[in-house]
This record gives structure tokens, C-alpha cells and sequence, in this order.
């Protein structure tokens, strides 16, 4: 009975890493896949690890319908057992639908991995689907881990060197561009992230370069909006 897993953790957990793994291990076993990525730090059509591994893939674009591309290929003899869908939290909510019922209707296992949530800590689309429909959710044990060693839950995006907070859901990393900046991406605790305490912003608070502001006294938590009793928040 084909299932719909779905692999989920923070940037650096190793998603990447275990979607090639896994491809390996049931080419091994003679069985026959189809590699999907979106936005993959590689460039399009490619899947590939921050351990350095890579292969080709389908990208993922807006106008994939996961549905028409396997029975497409269904109908022109291809054999098919697996998906291995990486980057998944930027697919739409219809695309992990099709999804589903690629595994119910055409017994085909699918392997999704996905960071689960964006740099405000809110569900990615395909993410917040998947864990909707997931036959299993499964969170990766390799654990990202904060500057100050505990353990990072959030992806914090860092725009011209300051964390921020507000902005466009998807915006690849390690690029420049004249309107947003230079946007990189880094893994926090919660604690830190609340504090918006990047390592950067951690060194600088610092009185000295071999001591990092442990303490969280050093870096209080940023003033909270003022909200009306009884009004409606978002
Ligand atoms: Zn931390």
C-alpha cells in the first residue's frame, strides 16, 4: 500500500541529504523513481545537499500539475513506485492534493521533504497541506543547532545583515537584488529568535570577540505593539 510521508525540519537538518539517501536506497532495490525540487540552492532541475551531492530533478513550477506529469508518463509505458518531492514547503496546497492522489489512486509512494515553517514561524503552504494529509509526519533527528548550542527550530531571514521579521513569504537565500538586499537565512533557538539575536548580532553585543552573550540578560526581548483590549489580532 503506497503512503504519503512527509520529512520535516528546519534548514540544515538534512532533508536534502536524506531525499537522495532515499533515492538510493530504492533505486538500489530496483525499484524506478521521479525526482521533483523547487528553488534548489543548485539552481533549477536539481536536487542537491550542502554535503555536496547532487542530481538531476523536475522543477516544480506554479503550473505543475503532479497528477498530469505521472499519468502523462504512466500513459506512455514509463513504470513509476516513488516520488522524491524536495523543497516541498513551496508547492500549493492543490499540488500536495495532487499529491495524495497520486499515492491513493496510482499506488505510488511519495517521499516529500519541507522546511515546516517560514522565517514569521507560520506554516508554509505545502508544508501546512502535507501535515493536513501526510499518511506520516516525520521530523528529521539530525538537529540544526543555534549559535548558542541549543537546539534551532526556526529559520530566521537576515536582509543586509539585520534580522527581519515582515516580508514576502519565498525569498531564496544568497542572492542580491536592488530591491530586497542581500537575503540569507539562519537557523535559531527560539529564545534567540524572540530576541532576534543572530550570531552576528550576538558577536556585536560582545564585549569581547571570544565571549558570545550567553546570558540572555544581554539581549532583551524587542518591545511588543501595543494592542487594544478585546481588538482583533492577526
Ligand atoms: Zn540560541
Amino acid at each position: 500500500m503506497a503512503e504519503l510521508l512527509f520529512f520535516t525540519g528546519t534548514m540544515d537538518s538534512g532533508k536534502s541529504t536524506l531525499a537522495l539517501q532515499m533515492d538510493h536506497n530504492h533505486a538500489a532495490r530496483g525499484r524506478t523513481g521521479l525526482i521533483f525540487s523547487q528553488h534548489d540552492r543548485a539552481g533549477a532541475n536539481m536536487l542537491s545537499s550542502r554535503l555536496g551531492l547532487s542530481t538531476g530533478a523536475i522543477e516544480v513550477d506554479d503550473d505543475l500539475d503532479f497528477w498530469e506529469v505521472i499519468v502523462e508518463r504512466a500513459t506512455a509505458g514509463q513504470h513509476i513506485d516513488y516520488l522524491i518531492c524536495d523543497e516541498a514547503q513551496f508547492y500549493s496546497s492543490a499540488q500536495v492534493e495532487q499529491l495524495a492522489r497520486v499515492v491513493d489512486e496510482m499506488d505510488i509512494d511519495v517521499f516529500a521533504f519541507g522546511i515546516t515553517s517560514d522565517f514569521r514561524t507560520e506554516l508554509f503552504p505545502g508544508s501546512k497541506r502535507l501535515v493536513e494529509l501526510a499518511d506520516r509526519v516525520q521530523v528529521l533527528q539530525v538537529e540544526a543547532l543555534c549559535w548558542c548550542g541549543r537546539r534551532a527550530t526556526i529559520n530566521a531571514r537576515v536582509v543586509d545583515g539585520t534580522m527581519v521579521v515582515e516580508g514576502e513569504q519565498v525569498v531564496v537565500g544568497d542572492v542580491a537584488s536592488a530591491e530586497v538586499g542581500i537575503v540569507e537565512y539562519e537557523v535559531l533557538c527560539r529564545r534567540h529568535y524572540m530576541r532576534r539575536m543572530t550570531s552576528h548580532a550576538a558577536r556585536a553585543a560582545s564585549p569581547s570577540p571570544a565571549l558570545l552573550p550567553f546570558d540572555l540578560d544581554v539581549c532583551p526581548l524587542p518591545p511588543q505593539p501595543v494592542t487594544q483590549p478585546g481588538a482583533a489580532s492577526d
